[in-house]
């Protein structure tokens, strides 16, 4: 499946291989480091945003992510989850347990008294047993995002995304990928993509699908459609200029988009932040009839009853 992971011990065998000198296929994650540059990104962008309310809200869910790293860190032997057919993380490699909810109740306290209509989702959260928490943690760990209100995801969402976002770091070090094959889906917990990165620095230029769940970030190369792998006819939407930072890259074979940060253009870019911030841009993108390969962990859907 996808990019196979190889265990430390295994790669200093793998040392020769021209693909991993040259490309690190796999990038994982520094939550600490991570949630605070969201956090900073998503108040500068609520200065001058026509839904800074929203903006502020998302930045005071993701400082208590940051908080709970340091308050209920976990530290599981992830070891045991490398070098299987399975995406490490994947429910199929990983059952879920409970723990989560601990993460979901503290999130949920942190946002009491917010404003009325968050409240009452909260309220009705809290309503629900662990079990049926746990199902509708399953639902969305499986793409199921039509069994569970819009509303609740967002925290549910949160909560399985710092339990998450630990693990794919603590294999950071241990494993690394050894080869790329279809890349849609995340190759550490098998979830959607958010959108592409182009990146600075030592990966500069290169182009990243960052996981809406677990953080990490794996390599795609540049024009191809990251839904079909299609590279023919592949277009670009942007709402201001052409060498826009921010970009949908659509796909006129299956119809789908997703947006294309380019750090190189603009270095604040922070890939959740920048995702919700540009809204008018999928908006304008869902027009020309594309549908979005992607999901933003602050933006669902409402459940259609
Ligand atoms: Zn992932
Ligand atoms: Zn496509």
């Amino acid at each position: 499946m996808n990019i196979k992971i190889i265990p430390q011990d295994q790669l200093e065998q793998q040392a020769s291989s021209s693909v991993i000198r040259q490309i690190p296929l796999l990038l994982y994650p520094s939550p600490k480091t991570l949630y605070t540059h969201r956090v900073e990104r998503l108040k500068s962008l609520a200065n001058n945003s026509p839904i800074s309310d929203y903006l502020n809200f998302c930045a005071k869910i993701v400082e208590q992510q940051a908080d709970l790293l340091k308050q209920k860190p976990i530290d599981i032997d992830v070891a045991c989850l490398l070098n299987s057919e399975h995406p490490p993380l994947s429910l199929d490699n990983l059952p879920l347990t409970n723990t989560w909810q601990d993460y979901l109740a503290s999130l949920l306290d942190s946002c009491a008294n917010t404003t009325e209509q968050i409240t009452l989702v909260i309220e009705q959260l809290k309503k629900n047993s662990s079990q049926a928490l746990q199902n509708k943690a399953i639902h969305l760990l499986t793409g199921e995002f039509d069994q569970v209100n819009g509303d609740e995801t967002i925290f549910i969402w949160s909560a399985l995304s710092v339990y998450y976002c630990q693990l794919a770091s603590q294999i950071k070090g241990k494993a690394i990928a050894e080869n790329i094959d279809k890349l849609w889906l995340c190759p550490v917990c098998k979830s959607m993509p958010s959108a592409s990165v182009i990146q600075l620095g030592s990966h500069s230029g290169l182009r990243y699908l960052h996981c809406s769940l677990c953080e990490s970030e794996w390599y795609v190369p540049r024009i191809k459609c990251t839904c079909c792998d299609n590279m023919k006819d592949i277009q670009y939407l942007s709402l201001e200029q052409e060498l826009a930072a921010t970009k949908t890259e659509c796909c006129d074979t299956c119809h789908s988009y997703l947006k294309i940060f380019d750090q190189d253009k603009d270095p604040h870019i922070e890939v959740i932040a920048d995702d919700i911030a540009s809204l008018i841009l999928d908006i304008k993108t869902e027009e020309e009839g594309f549908a979005k390969s992607g999901v933003n962990p602050f933006i669902f859907a409402q459940k259609q009853d």
